[in-house]
């Protein structure tokens, strides 16, 4: 039986989140998606806006769930006895960033495997921060975000 997480800040889940999101769900038996709730970090979304928004988005995807952990993954892994740990790529910035956090959560915990995925062609320039900035200035998201997401960025910055 193959669980693996899918952490991240989701602050808004975009359609690059999505398409990893449906491939990992292919490739494992469960997949859990895990929303980051980090107090250094200030989000444009509150944690349950992310999560309830996650939800909707996989609500068809039965081998899919939603969590939310406000501590280091690595933790969150051990206390639910998972050791498979799903990362997206969107090219040599990311892998370089993504690479040291693996060597990091490997010191931590040395069962923890990292599985970086590619991102899909059509996906490798969203990016959820230039995407609130689009959105802050009343940009068009509606290519980068599914409508529920857009409708989302419309409400929090009022167009
Ligand atoms: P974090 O703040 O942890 O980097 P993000 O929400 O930005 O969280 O991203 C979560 C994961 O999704 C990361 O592994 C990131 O590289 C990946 N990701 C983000 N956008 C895309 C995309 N367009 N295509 C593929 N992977 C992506």
């Amino acid at each position: 039986m193959l669980k693996a997480v899918f952490p991240g800040s989701f602050d808004p889940p975009t359609l690059g989140h999505l398409n990893i999101i449906e491939r990992a769900s292919y490739i494992f038996d469960e997949l859990v998606v895990v929303v980051a709730e980090n107090r250094q970090k200030k989000y444009l979304f509150s944690a349950e806006e992310r999560v309830g928004m996650i939800q909707e988005l996989v609500k068809s995807r039965e081998n899919v769930s939603v969590g939310v952990c406000d501590f280091l993954i690595v933790e969150f892994m051990n206390q639910h006895n998972l050791n498979l740990l799903v990362r997206g790529v969107r090219g040599v910035d990311d892998f370089s960033y993504e690479f040291e956090l693996s060597m990091m959560n490997r010191t931590l915990n040395s069962k923890i495997e990292t599985i970086f995925m590619t991102t899909d062609p059509a996906y490798f320039v969203l990016r959820s921060s230039a995407i609130k900035e689009l959105a802050s200035f009343h940009g068009d998201v509606s290519g980068m975000v599914p409508p529920l997401v857009g409708e989302a960025l419309k409400r929090k910055y009022s167009y």
